[in-house]
């Protein structure tokens, strides 16, 4: 099964995105995750990306495209994947077809959580994850239970994302507004949206979701 999941930054798409991993075996492609490793490795691409994603821009279509073709030829043909952050505009999209098609796979739903701008910007702002297993917190809805200990692998280490700053944010939700809802309507065309209330408690989100793709 391949799914689209589809939201502005910060409305959990991340987090989801982890849990259907943990639960049913998914693969999950997050171009953001890829490119900040890109960043980090000091590659070619993340030489060129590292500048665009502190602005909150976006990096040009042929680059994560092509991120996102090496990441499903490593994976095993049976397995199922999540697209997380992934397509976010109408060439994407079109390149997510040949892509897909090219490897016998189809896209089997596309899940959109709606949310409320405003809140997100709090969401976004008070995030911060595990450095040594990426589990995700945040300074108003989830501390750690052991304050400084990661919950999941008892790690002390934790970051926070350079672009995770309300200016930056404005732009990314500006960005998502003119860029990638516009891509809707051609996945609404061929019946495979599902809308999901992303505001509500993340449980009932992963329940929501659950519904869908079973
Ligand atoms: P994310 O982790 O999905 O919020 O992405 C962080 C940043 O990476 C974005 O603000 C963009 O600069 C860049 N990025 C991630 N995915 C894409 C994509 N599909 N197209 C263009 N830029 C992307």
């Amino acid at each position: 099964m391949n799914i689209i999941l589809l939201g502005p930054p910060g409305a959990g798409k991340g987090t989801q995105a982890q849990r259907l991993v943990d639960r049913y075996g998914f693969k999950q492609l997050s171009t953001g995750d890829m490119l900040r490793a890109a960043v980090k490795a000091g590659t070619p691409v993340g030489l060129q990306a590292k500048a665009v994603m502190e602005a909150g821009q976006l990096v040009s279509d042929d680059i994560v495209s092509a991120l996102i073709g090496d990441e499903l030829d490593a994976l095993a043909p049976g397995q199922g994947a999540i697209f997380d952050g992934y397509p976010r505009t109408a060439p994407q999209a079109e390149a997510l077809d040949v892509i897909l098609t090219a490897r016998g796979r189809k896209l089997d739903h596309v899940i959109e959580l709606d949310v409320d701008e405003d809140a997100l910007v709090e969401r976004i702002t008070g995030r911060f994850t595990c450095a040594q297993c990426g589990k995700g917190y945040n300074d108003h809805f989830e501390l750690p239970k052991v304050p400084g200990t990661c919950d999941k692998c008892g790690s002390h280490e934790f970051k926070r994302r350079p672009d995770d700053n309300e200016a930056t944010v404005r732009t990314r939700m500006a960005e998502y507004r003119a860029k990638t809802a516009p891509i809707l309507p051609i996945y609404n065309a061929r019946g495979i949206v599902s809308h999901i209330d992303g505001m509500a408690a993340m449980d009932d989100v992963t329940a929501a979701i659950e519904a869908v793709i079973k």
